[in-house]
């Protein structure tokens, strides 16, 4: 029987499924420790059913608004949303911290170094939750501590493959984050990435979990001197890692895919925020109608709340089925599943991983280059797309893939290989004993620590 732990954790989470999901699972795991945690986020992810479990003993819930309780953040938005974030966030996360005489710890995830600041000033202990990889943390880090005009420079006159940085595997512009790159549109996330670094440089022992597995990163964990990164994932659900039977039977993309035979489907999803240009959708549709095999393919409505009309719907729904939404993990486990064609958003990445999926890797921005980077050259557990002079791919280079990953040559097969040992290895880290359990255990040990220090103080 565990002990019952001193402090308790408040974790303050970005409002959206990509974040949210390790952040639970991150609570899940402190709550089996004996933690009691207050998952703080905003009304608006309530309302739009990003959580899908109640409070129980050890888990409640705190929420505040950031201005969009009952929409969808407009793209055009996202400057105002991560002000109002902030302004309301700090309000609500200091009358949280106040109201309670308990002993406390403040995990925030991307995107929050508020979070830091309101932790810093109340003299609460505090950890930055790290969703991405840890070498897309070394490569921010990096970026801004001297290698900015290396990293950033994506002018057509670089040659590509030829970045080194230390304690990294050679990298190539489509390897790194889309955000640091001169050509970025979205000039608003970096400062943000930048103050998150400078929130924990202000720190003598700058604390981040990072979502990966020591086994996983063993370079990227220890490239830093600066940074101690700690590895507490792989953040996916439990049932998954305990091996448990999770499909539902009674929902209807689970009944297709019980029709269907072993290892067989595809599985194309890009994730729960990408809406890709409609060119780009009928030149996938190209590439699996000519790949001929069954798929399950996951087109969310646009902005504007309708789905993209293909051209050729009919036949795509005579070989595969296409759904607005699904239980991922419930399909990534599902044992029809032959290949997961994905935008590589670290948690569909480590899903896939954990299930022993192999992958076609087809990143469209943020960390996505640097996962598919990942899950290519360095995993082997998957085949990354190649994109024209356009920045489209083609059907024909999406056959292509699909026949390396699922056809009957060697690659699939050293792929197959890999898939199998990476399964194994994430299922012993999380394991009670497994390196990740250890890592977190000795963190929520050292808060404990730490907050009688302070109080003696
Ligand atoms: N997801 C899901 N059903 C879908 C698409 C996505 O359950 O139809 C989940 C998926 O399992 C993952 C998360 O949404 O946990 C998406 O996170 P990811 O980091 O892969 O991508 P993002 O949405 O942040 O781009």
């Amino acid at each position: 029987m565990l002990k019952q732990q001193q402090s308790q954790f408040i974790i303050v989470t970005f409002p959206a499924q990509g974040h949210i999901n390790p952040a639970f699972q991150f609570a899940e795991r402190l709550i089996r420790l004996g933690v009691h945690v207050t998952f703080f986020t905003t009304v608006g992810a309530h309302h739009r059913g990003m959580i899908k479990s109640p409070p129980t003993d050890n888990l409640s819930f705190a929420t505040f608004s950031d201005g969009y309780d009952d929409e969808v953040v407009p793209m055009d938005d996202a400057e105002k949303q991560l002000n109002q974030l902030k302004r309301n966030g700090s309000k609500a996360l200091t009358d949280l911290i106040v109201s309670t005489t308990n002993k406390q710890c403040i995990v925030y995830t991307m995107l929050l170094p508020w979070a830091a600041d309101v932790a810093r000033e109340h003299h609460v202990p505090f950890a930055l939750l790290w969703i991405q990889p840890a070498m897309v943390f070394d490569i921010y880090y990096y970026y801004y501590n001297g290698f900015a005009d290396i990293i950033g420079n994506d002018s057509d006159d670089r040659p590509s493959c030829s970045i080194q940085l230390p304690g990294l595997p050679l990298l190539a512009t489509r390897d790194l984050p889309s955000f640091l790159l001169a050509s970025n549109p979205y000039a608003l996330v970096q400062p943000k990435f930048q103050a998150q670094l400078e929130a924990l440089e202000k720190e003598s022992n700058p604390r981040v979990l990072v979502n990966t597995f020591d086994e996983l990163e063993p370079e990227a964990l220890k490239a830093l001197e600066k940074h101690n990164l700690v590895a507490v994932g792989p953040l996916v659900p439990y049932a998954i890692l305990d091996g448990r039977d999770l499909s539902n039977g009674s929902k209807n993309y689970i009944k297709w895919l019980n029709s269907k035979s072993e290892s067989s489907v595809i599985y194309v999803s890009f994730g729960s925020l990408l809406v890709l240009k409609k060119q780009q959708m009928e030149e996938i549709a190209r590439g699996l109608l000519d790949f001929g095999r069954p798929f399950l393919w996951v087109i969310r409505a646009k902005e504007n709340g309708e789905e993209e009309k293909l051209s050729c719907r009919e036949e795509l729904e005579q070989m595969g089925m296409i759904v607005p939404w699904c239980s991922q993990v419930e399909v990534l486990t599902h044992p029809s599943l032959g290949c997961f064609m994905t935008h590589c958003g670290w948690n569909s990445t480590l899903e896939s991983l954990v299930l022993g999926v192999p992958m076609v890797a087809f990143p469209q921005w943020s960390d996505q280059g640097t996962n598919a980077k990942l899950i290519e050259d360095v995993w082997k557990t998957g085949v990354r797309v190649t994109v024209n002079k356009d920045g489209i791919v083609e059907g024909d280079e999406i056959k292509r893939c699909l026949e390396l990953v699922v056809g009957d040559g060697e690659r699939r097969e050293a792929i197959k290989r890999n898939a199998k040992k990476w399964k194994e290895l994430a299922m012993k880290s999380a394991k009670e004993v497994g390196s990740s359990y250890n890592n977190l255990k000795a963190f929520v040990d050292e808060i404990d620590e730490v907050n009688v220090v302070v109080k003696r103080v």
